[in-house]
């Protein structure tokens, strides 16, 4: 289990949901919507990671005293509500430390060595492969001479 890479078990980027840093707040919002997450990572010209925006971000921004201020998203950019702490591994990172991580975070993002995003690493891969190994282990133990 100690060998398993990050890399063979995350999503990769081109099939993760995400928007750039100076995308229209509104964009964030419908990919949000479409996509069904509830948190999705943040990149920027570059493909560096940035951080993360939620729909609890966004709904927070605009919120008024009574209402929900919906015209005010037309004058907000991602950057403007962006969560930059996003729980992150790299890519040479042990399974072990991506395991540990994961038990406070649904999803890590993954970085390789220059801080580019290059996919996702989920809690419920995770516990698939933990799963999976788990079986192996067991039926190996049982198996006759
Ligand atoms: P899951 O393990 O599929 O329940 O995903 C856990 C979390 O990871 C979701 O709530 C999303 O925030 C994120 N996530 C999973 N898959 C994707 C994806 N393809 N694109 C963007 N975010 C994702």
């Amino acid at each position: 289990m100690n060998d398993k890479k990050i890399k063979e078990l995350m999503i990769p980027s081109e099939k993760v949901a995400h928007v750039n840093l100076n995308n229209p707040l509104e964009h964030a919002l419908l990919v949000l919507i479409k996509s069904g997450y509830s948190a999705i990572p943040v990149v920027d010209s570059d493909f560096k990671l940035k951080g993360l925006i939620s729909m609890t971000l966004i709904l927070d921004s605009i919120l008024g005293i009574e209402r929900i201020e919906t015209e005010k998203l037309e004058n907000k950019i991602v950057k403007d509500v962006i969560k930059d702490e996003a729980p992150s591994i790299r890519e040479d990172e042990s399974f072990i430390r991506g395991l540990k991580l994961s038990i406070d975070h649904p999803f890590l993002c993954v970085v390789n060595h220059e801080g580019v995003f290059t996919g996702i690493l989920t809690r419920r891969a995770i516990l698939k492969y933990i799963n999976r190994y788990i079986h192996e282990t067991n039926r190996e133990s049982v198996r006759p001479m």
